[in-house]
């Protein structure tokens, strides 16, 4: 069985600095290793404080000329860039699967939506011409969209082309020059687009790559030359990095964990709900933002749940479900398995010990679809993010009691409801606390140009990372008022 291609030999990634690939001096290495096998497949530099200087002086001087580029040119750049992405679809969903754990379709549906960003970037010559009025008799005002410098998005493993994309193609079209500190874990995609980003033609410096961990992070975010910083990843360190870039003044956009709820009514309808569900809790091995964590089954819902487990069972590992990123992630979903167990959950669908047949894949990440039913909305496996193929049935006997549910949570990613009744979807629509809120949609990722972001413990910050707010987090809009008297007093006027 052959499902995945893991690159050929172990690649050495190294950091974009200045246009050229570095390895930055006294860094340390780790080992990159492939979920579906636990074998090595790179080795990525841990950047220290004076590598990451060194990427922003770089940076730095490239963001003087680059601001001084017409939106128009710079979008030249981006078409070529996303000529490449698509030429090169194949090869990068590969890459993207086999260091992220995640099946080639859905690493492949990643790098789409990250095409979709670039659509929108490409768009902005058309969509923001910004305003100019005439506001009294030779007095005009006008907005002037000016970017900020030097920017950073420091994104996390579970999707390595899709996040980044989600803020360079807007942030270096809008003139910044973008630092990329991808997750350790999954460097090997980055490098990838920053190959393409250089094969685009973008001047040295405009597109950086610098590897590491928490020093590096944390040397970007006490950069004084970093001028704003987009994260994604877990709630803890988004918190920490939105206060101390906000202490020194930076702009920090920070997307945090999630714990989504699915809130399945009677009227559901028995076809499409339990696929949606299943999707929606498995797919990428439940390592989504966007993935269901707690189904809220509204009174009698026997027959919808029945499907439910009896599709996930089908599942097949590895082609139809990926593996979990290394092991401690393995280890603390099996922890929290036997937590719940020992709090009175019942396991409907085991996953542990599951794994696909044959050698190449014993030593990968695996756990199966799992099922906790009975699950009390204060028991962990109610509240806190698992990041993984576990769905926890919590039994509510109203409407009110599910949304109080789901609006007790300190997160605000996403919710769904599953119902054939408008005047239901409307309740939810407007009750749920949630930043993107799903109608018989198990993963409601907005498309573009609407935009993506959560609330509560889900985002740091204000506005979304992609789409129209996205514009103002990455320029400063300056306002001019001008003024211009009408001469006659030069012979050569009249
Ligand atoms: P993570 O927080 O461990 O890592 C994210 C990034 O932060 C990585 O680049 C990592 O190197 C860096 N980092 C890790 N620890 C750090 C520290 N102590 N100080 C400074 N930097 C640090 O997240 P992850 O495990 O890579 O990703 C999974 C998490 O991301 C989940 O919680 C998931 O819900 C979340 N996520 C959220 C969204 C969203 O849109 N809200 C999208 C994708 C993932």
């Amino acid at each position: 069985m052959s499902f995945i291609q893991l690159p050929r030999s172990v690649v050495s990634c190294r950091n974009l600095v200045g246009g050229s690939w570095q390895v930055p001096p006294g860094a340390a290495h780790l080992d990159v290793r492939s979920p579906y096998t636990g074998t090595v497949i790179g080795r990525v530099p841990l950047t220290p404080a004076s590598g990451v200087a060194q990427a922003v002086e770089a940076a730095k001087a490239a963001a003087a000329a680059w601001k001084n580029t017409s939106l128009r040119e710079r979008t030249q750049y981006l078409y070529r860039f996303r000529q490449f992405l698509e030429r090169d679809l194949d090869a990068l969903a590969q890459l993207a699967a086999s260091e992220a754990g995640k099946t080639v379709a859905e690493a492949r549906a990643g790098l789409l939506k990250g095409m979709e960003v670039c659509d929108f970037a490409l768009s902005l010559q058309n969509l923001d011409t910004g305003a100019h009025l005439e506001v009294s008799r030779g007095i005009s005002c006008e907005y002037r969209r000016e970017p900020l410098g030097v920017v950073a998005g420091i994104t996390p493993f579970n999707f390595p082309a899709m996040v980044p994309m989600w803020m360079f193609p807007i942030a270096v079209t809008l003139g910044n020059a973008f630092i990329l500190k991808p997750s350790e874990k999954v460097p090997l995609t980055a490098c990838a687009l920053g190959e393409l980003m250089c094969e685009a033609g973008y001047p040295a410096g405009v597109f950086s790559v610098v590897h590491g961990g928490k020093e590096a992070v944390d040397a970007l975010v006490a950069h004084p030359d970093v001028q704003a910083v987009g994260f994604v990843g877990s709630s803890a360190v988004a918190r920490h990095l939105y206060a101390e870039g906000c202490k020194r003044g930076k702009r920090v956009l920070a997307l945090g964990s999630a714990k989504n709820h699915l809130i399945v009514v009677p009227d559901a309808d028995p076809e499409l709900t339990p696929q949606a569900v299943v999707d929606s809790f498995t797919g990428c091995a439940g390592q989504r933002c966007m993935a269901a964590s707690v189904l809220l089954a509204v009174g009698n819902v026997e027959s919808l749940l029945q499907e439910v487990v009896r599709r996930a069972a089908k599942l097949e590992l590895g082609p139809g479900m990926g593996a979990l990123i290394d092991r401690g992630s393995l280890d603390r979903l099996e922890t929290a398995i036997a937590r719940a167990e020992a709090e009175g959950a019942r396991v409907l669908l085991d996953g542990r010990g599951h794994k696909p047949q044959g050698e190449p894949w014993s030593g990968g990440n695996w756990l199966g679809p799992t099922l906790l039913d009975g699950v009390r909305p204060e028991m962990e496996a109610a509240r806190r993010e698992l990041f993984g193929p576990v769905l926890s049935i919590v039994r509510v006997p109203t409407l009110s009691a599910a949304l109080a549910v789901e609006n007790a949570s300190p997160y605000g990613n996403a919710a769904s409801i599953f119902t054939t009744n408008g005047g239901v979807a409307q309740t939810v629509v407007e009750g749920v606390r949630a930043g993107m809120v799903g109608v018989n949609v198990g993963v409601p990722v907005p498309r573009e140009p609407f935009s993506f972001g959560g609330t509560g413990d889900s985002r740091f910050g204000h506005g979304d990372i992609t789409g129209p707010s996205s514009l103002d987090f990455w320029t400063q809009v300056k306002k001019v008022t001008r003024k211009w008297s009408a001469r006659t007093d030069g012979s050569w006027m009249s």
